[in-house]
């Protein structure tokens, strides 16, 4: 393949790792993420049927150069048709690495079928230790769930399991300590996530975010090591924690994803489809591209891929949070996959 069949931006980015979203709806509702009373969802018929994602998956792994896979939303779990979409891509040549993001609801049940079909790894969302704190955070009780998911995704073996953590100052900004504890225990590897200004409600406020820096501090008695070797493309920066190895024997790792305070967007290589068939260069794109229409409208795969290289074409250099003129994106977080 040409770099230049590739999905290369203006500033010569490669995007390799494709992000799916599956369905912007959800069984939580975390402060950061939604409202409440939830989101208006996307009607049915908007969001792509499963033959619809998997031929779109297949046109970015065969013609557009994708080897990264990542399943997300709203909760992948909820999607009716997941195994099946993930059987039919597990399938796809050169084959892609296959992941998923969740909340771990319902994981205890689908961990093992998940891992038959062909996934090779999850990410698991738990932001506490405490089920009070995790009702404050996602106003569901559904703490005990999450555990049991984390629990059948290791033992199904879909490992590394990683889990994604935010803090949130004055719910859980102590909980830095126990959560590693946690994950060194049981041989989880840890990434902690700063709020983003992705929330549906628009309420993020830079000074309230718990800063990658502070994280740090609360972990200095783990002696923690920067990693050297793996940073890469990867938005986390991974630290080492002496005297410690995960489920595989490996040393054990924290990951921490500074994406407000110290943005990777130079090393960015990924590219999003919503769940109704929108490619989003970038989580803070203020413009998509429709590849639902044309897929509708009867176009041909090299016509899709021709269209998603011009989507990426107009990816941003970088999110510009900082920047005075930065507008959060219309779509939140739920609605674009995290
Ligand atoms: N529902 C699944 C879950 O929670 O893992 C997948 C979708 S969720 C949008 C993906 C990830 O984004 C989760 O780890 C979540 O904690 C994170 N996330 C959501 N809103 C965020 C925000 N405003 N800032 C940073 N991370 C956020
Ligand atoms: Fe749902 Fe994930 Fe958003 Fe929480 S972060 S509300 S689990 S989509």
């Amino acid at each position: 393949m040409t770099s230049t069949s590739g999905l290369t931006d203006r500033f010569g980015r490669v995007a390799t790792d494709l992000r799916v979203s599956l369905t912007d709806r959800c069984n939580l509702r975390c402060g950061y993420c939604m409202p409440e009373e939830g989101l208006a969802w996307m009607p049915r018929e908007q969001q792509l049927s499963d033959d619809e994602v998997v031929r779109l998956v297949r046109v970015a792994v065969e013609l557009l150069g994708v080897t990264q896979v990542r399943f997300t939303g709203g909760e992948p779990l909820i999607r009716r048709g997941l195994v099946g979409i993930v059987d039919r891509i597990a399938r796809l040549r050169p084959r892609p690495a296959l992941s998923l993001t969740t909340n771990g609801i319902g994981l205890d049940r689908l961990a093992a079928a998940l891992r038959g079909a062909g996934l090779d790894r999850v990410n698991v969302s738990l932001d506490t230790l405490r089920p009070d704190r995790f009702h404050t955070l996602t106003r569901r009780d559904r703490h005990a769930d999450v555990l049991r998911g984390l629990s059948a995704a290791a033992a199904a073996g879909l490992t590394p399991v990683k889990i994604n953590a935010v803090l949130i100052r004055g719910v859980n900004d102590d909980e830095a300590p126990a959560l590693l504890d946690f994950a060194l225990r049981h041989g989880y590897q840890l990434r902690f996530i700063e709020q983003m200004p992705l929330d549906a409600q628009h309420g993020w406020r830079r000074l309230d975010m718990v800063t990658a820096e502070e994280i740090t501090a609360s972990l200095v008695s783990y002696g923690l090591v920067p990693d050297q070797n793996r940073r890469g493309a990867a938005p986390a920066e991974i630290w080492l924690v002496p005297g410690h190895v995960d489920a595989a024997g490996e040393p054990a790792r924290l990951g921490l994803i500074a994406s407000v305070t110290q943005p990777f967007c130079g090393a960015c290589d990924r590219t999003r489809l919503t769940a109704d068939g929108q490619i989003r260069s970038c989580l803070f794109a203020s413009q998509e591209s429709d590849l639902r229409s044309l897929l509708r409208n009867g176009a041909t795969d090299q016509e899709i891929a021709a269209a998603w290289r011009a989507a990426m074409r107009g990816k941003p250099a970088g999110h510009g949070i900082d920047d005075p003129s930065f507008r959060q994106p219309d779509r939140p977080m739920s609605a674009i996959g995290g």
